[in-house]
Order: C-alpha cells, then structure tokens, then sequence
C-alpha cells in the first residue's frame, strides 16, 4: 500500500513522528510520498526521505506561498529535485477558495513549476481548489502531462478527469471518499482503476471512522478499502493495480 501524499514533516507530527512512522509501516503502508508546501518543507521532506527507506519526498510551492516564489527559489528547488529521493514536483496548482497568495503570482507560480518538472523530468502534484477550468487550461498550455502527474485530492467531475487523462494526468483519492454521501466516491466510481492513485493527505482530510481526528499515512488503508467497495473489487486485486499505478507514475523503487 503507498500513501501518495503526506505531510509527515508538519509540527502535528513533532512530538510522535518517529511512532506513526514506524506504525504505518508495520501496518503494511509500505511506501509514502511527502510532500512539500515550501522551501522548508520541501526540505524537511528530503531529511526524512534520507532517514527512512519508505519516505520518499515531492518538491515545490503550494500556492498559498506562491507569493514567496521566485527566481531563487527556483533555482533552490531545482537543487533539491536533484536529490535521488526527490520524485515529483509538487504541490502545486491553484486555490481560488483561499486565495492567500494573488492569483497572478499563483498562475506564476504553477507555470514555472511545470517547466521545473519537464526540465527535471519529473511528474507533478497538482492542487487545485475553486480553480478546476483555469488550472486544466494552464496543464494544457504547458503540456504538463509529458512526465505524468496527479491531480491531488481529486475535486473535480467524471469529465474534469476525462480531460485530466487525455493529458496523461492521473488522479488521487483520499479520505473524502469515505465520507457520507461524498460526491468524490462517484466521481471514483466512474474513474478507470488505471488512472487512479491513492492518499491521505495526513495530517488533514481524515477518514472514516476517524473523521476529526488527526490523519496519518496508515489510515490510506480505509482508503483503499472504501475504493475496493466503491468499484466492487477485490481489495489485493485492487491494491495491486493502484501501487502499481504509483509505482510507475513516481518511479518508485
Ligand atoms: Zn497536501
């Protein structure tokens, strides 16, 4: 089982990250993707990819520190993508609900980020939230899918991801579609196995039966399983295909 997206190195996890670590590993999540926000972040994701064999770790800028992001930086975050740990690009993308960065830097930010990824030769991690057209529009433009990548905590329709997997995109489920009535788990429904990974987005979006507290990477086994129920599956079939799917899309080892 491989948790694609996790943020093992934020200060939730100060007082027992060794332990939940550990946990999720002997609980069988043998693979987890941390992912950067920032420039810390993004380095703190590298420290632990070097720690622990099952950590590997995505570089980049989310875009409510996309005002913080320069040529500098970009050059900073090239360096760190260079790291034989370092899979992906990411997150990146845009968020129209927060909006805690200008949406011209955003947009910026994003685009030069996609650039980073193609020059490195590396997927990207894509977050989008209230921004699905603007964002498929910026993918597209950039031809972003060329080193493949996941639209994370997939927010968008059954058509949003059929343009998505034109492109070579593929998309992430996490804990949303566990919960009750979850117009994520439908979308789910109609998405090909093919072009899905999973997460959990920990230490946020918390499943089922754990909505509200605390999220951690071991958890994406309710992930898998409300998938393997959503597509009437067998659970080790499932699980087989989708860390397959990760496998290859973050050529993971
Ligand atoms: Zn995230």
């Amino acid at each position: 089982m491989i948790d694609t997206h996790c943020h093992l190195d934020f200060e939730n996890y100060d007082d027992d990250r060794e332990e939940v670590i550990r946990e999720t590993i002997e609980g069988g999540v043998d693979r987890m993707i941390n992912i950067g926000i920032d420039e810390s972040t993004s380095i703190k994701g590298l420290e632990l990819s070097e720690k622990y064999e099952n950590i590997y770790a995505s570089i980049g800028y989310h875009p409510h520190s996309a005002s913080e992001f320069s040529k500098q930086v970009q050059d900073k975050l090239e360096r760190l993508a260079q790291h034989p740990k370092a899979v992906a690009i990411g997150e990146v993308g845009l968020d129209y609900y927060r909006n805690y960065s200008p949406r011209e830097d955003q947009i910026n930010a994003f685009r030069r980020q996609i650039r980073l990824a193609a020059e490195m030769e590396l997927p990207i991690v894509v977050h989008i939230r209230e921004a699905m057209e603007e964002s498929l529009k910026i993918l597209k433009e950039e031809n972003a899918g060329e080193f493949g990548g996941v639209l994370h905590c997939f927010p968008g329709s059954y058509e949003d991801s059929r343009r998505a997997l034109d492109m070579n995109l593929m998309v992430a489920f996490g804990g949303t579609i566990t919960f009750n009535n979850a117009r994520a788990a439908k979308v789910a429904e109609k998405v090909p196995l093919k072009q899905i990974v999973l997460e959990t987005d920990a230490p946020f979006l918390t499943p089922v039966p754990f909505r509200g507290k605390r999220n951690s990477p071991l958890y994406v086994h309710y992930v898998y399983k409300k998938l393997a129920e959503i597509k009437e599956t067998d659970f080790a079939e499932l699980e087989k295909k989708i860390d397959k799917n990760a496998v290859s899309l973050f050529n993971l080892s």
